[in-house]
């Protein structure tokens, strides 16, 4: 495929390098268009957001029978249990976590192709497992685990793997990538297609011609300029919890060739993460850094505060909007307190950090003050908030499987479940901020994945897919969908593009 490279004209340039992209890149190839990948990053940061994902896809299924297919001999579907996920249950968890404002036309898409899109994937050699990891419970009395509702299906081996399968499918199939290559520019020529790409990369800057072009290069929650115009001054500080990467100027290549702005641009994917975890997410602790078992625990802020009711939902429903809860606080800094009945139930994640441990309350306040002296804790307030939560939990019985009303009578906010006592020492404190995942505003496209403008035609020559889209999300977001949007949409674009590309004259 090296010749490809060398002519510098390619059918189908595809922008970026994770899920979506890939998606879209595969797909244009087996249309047989000379196809060439861009990605930023270098070869060895490569992969986006992708590569520090759980890898967790949310696609609907009649029963267990739709997916031993795909998981193979990856898994034994001996040791699960799941409900059905028809569409209609994917429709409502989209309308209940977006509040209803999610793209009719683009979520039925999403939805309707998302099984036979985990099937294609899954001929391409993408490894399926069943998803333990998020949400599942154990069944009472039984070996089984039941796996949370939509989210049965993840990728074996996580981000990591799915990135590096993309790759290597790609590779096989004749798809060129360049790395550290940064798009910056669309060309369009007289009748207004989009002809080619400006990049800057190893060579400087050069005009890459193609017959079209799928944009795939992720939101902009890596760039605090924009992160501070669109979503707001608090979030210009956030830690990024995945790739430094998507800083959304092809977002903003889009939008000056003409593309539709679309979506909740002040909106984002955030969720609690350790508050020692560095500023951008690092591949050797990919998506460990999450702090999600705070139903569990009573969360109190740097005025000694709690600020909100830990135990609202499972934190499948509630840890995307966690985070935005979380910046509202001082320094957006909090900290989640167990004792050893609940430790037990922490995520293995919390391995990653380094609590603060002590063996009676008043002193486990006295260690956070001491080693986030910068911050000023206060240390009195805390305690206070720790036994006046303690006077308020009221009788029942805890089943962390259930929404079990175990519950505070008399406090603002109360904590509806999961409420017991702190009172098993030692007392463990996890420091906990917001992380940003993906933004949730983006360019508009319609169901053809073609990028559309304000007259809502399509922009020749130009498509799109994953995380650059808008439209999809609101508010929130059902976990496992931000992945099957894009490999949804990347089928489709890609395979739409390379038409396009053969419709031309030659
Ligand atoms: C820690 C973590 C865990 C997650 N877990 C899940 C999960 O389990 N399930 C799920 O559905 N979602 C998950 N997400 C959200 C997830 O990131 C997306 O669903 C998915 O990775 C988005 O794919 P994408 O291809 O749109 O973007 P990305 O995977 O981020 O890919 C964007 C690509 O574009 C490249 N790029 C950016 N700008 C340019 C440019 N100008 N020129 C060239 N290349 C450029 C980047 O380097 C990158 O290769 C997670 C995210 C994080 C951070």
């Amino acid at each position: 495929m090296a010749g490809f490279a060398e002519d510098n004209n390619f059918d189908v340039i595809v922008v970026g390098a994770g899920n979506a992209a890939f998606a879209a890149a595969l797909a244009a190839r087996h249309q047989g268009a000379r196809v060439l990948v861009l990605e930023k990053a270098s070869q060895k940061l490569r992969g986006g957001n992708t590569r520090f994902s759980g890898g967790l896809f949310r696609c609907t299924y009649q029963g267990l029978e739709d997916l031993i297919p795909l998981v193979r001999e990856n898994d034994n579907p001996e040791t699960v249990a799941l409900d059905p996920y028809p569409a209609a249950a994917y429709h409502r968890d989209v309308e209940r976590v977006t509040g209803g404002r999610a793209d009719p036309e683009l979520s039925a898409v999403l939805i309707d192709r998302s099984y036979e899109t985990v099937q294609w994937m899954a001929d391409l050699g993408i490894p399926w497992e069943f998803n333990r990891a998020v949400g599942a419970v154990t069944v009472p009395g039984s070996t089984r685990v039941k796996l949370a509702s939509g989210a049965a299906l993840r990728v074996k081996g996580e981000g990591v793997v799915l990135s590096s399968m993309w790759f290597r499918i790609a590779d096989d199939a004749g798809v060129t990538v360049r790395y550290e290559t940064h798009a910056q520019r669309l060309t369009t020529d007289q009748s207004g297609r989009i002809s080619a790409v400006e990049v800057r990369g190893p060579e400087g800057v050069q005009v890459l011609q193609c017959r079209a072009v799928v944009l795939a290069s992720g939101g902009f929650q890596a760039n605090p300029e924009m992160r501070t115009a669109y979503l707001g001054p608090h979030w210009s500080l956030v830690k990024v919890r995945g790739s430094r990467f998507n800083t959304g100027e092809m977002t903003r290549a889009a939008l000056a060739a003409g593309a539709q702005s679309y979506g909740e641009w002040s909106g984002c994917h955030a969720t609690p993460i350790d508050a020692d975890a560095p500023t951008y997410g690092e591949l050797r602790l990919t998506d460990k850094t999450n702090r999600l078992s705070y139903p569990f625990s009573v969360m109190v802020n740097l005025d000694g505060e709690r600020f909100t009711d830990e135990g609202a939902d499972f934190n499948l429903y509630t840890y995307a909007k966690m985070g935005r809860e979380i910046l509202q606080q001082r320094s957006a800094v909090v900290f989640q307190i167990f004792d050893q009945r609940t430790v037990p139930l922490l995520e293995t994640r919390y391995n990653t950090g380094t609590p603060v441990v002590a063996d009676t309350l008043p002193t486990l306040m006295d260690r956070i003050a001491e080693r986030y002296r910068a911050l000023g804790f206060h240390k009195e307030t805390a305690l206070a908030s720790v036994s006046a939560y303690n006077a308020a939990v009221q009788e029942g019985t805890f089943n962390p499987d259930i929404l079990d009303s175990k519950h505070t009578t008399g406090l603002r906010p109360e904590k509806t479940n999961w409420a017991t006592r702190l009172e098993r020492p030692p007392f463990v404190a996890y420091p906990a901020t917001v992380g940003i995942t993906f933004t949730f505003g983006g360019i508009r496209i319609n169901t053809a994945a073609e990028v559309i403008d304000y007259l809502e035609r399509p922009i020749p020559g130009l498509f799109a897919t994953g995380e650059m889209t808008g439209g999809f999300f609101y508010l929130n977001y059902p976990g496992g969908a931000g992945f099957m949007l894009g490999a949804v949409f990347g089928r489709i674009g890609g395979e739409n593009a390379a038409k396009f590309a053969a419709s031309l004259p030659r």
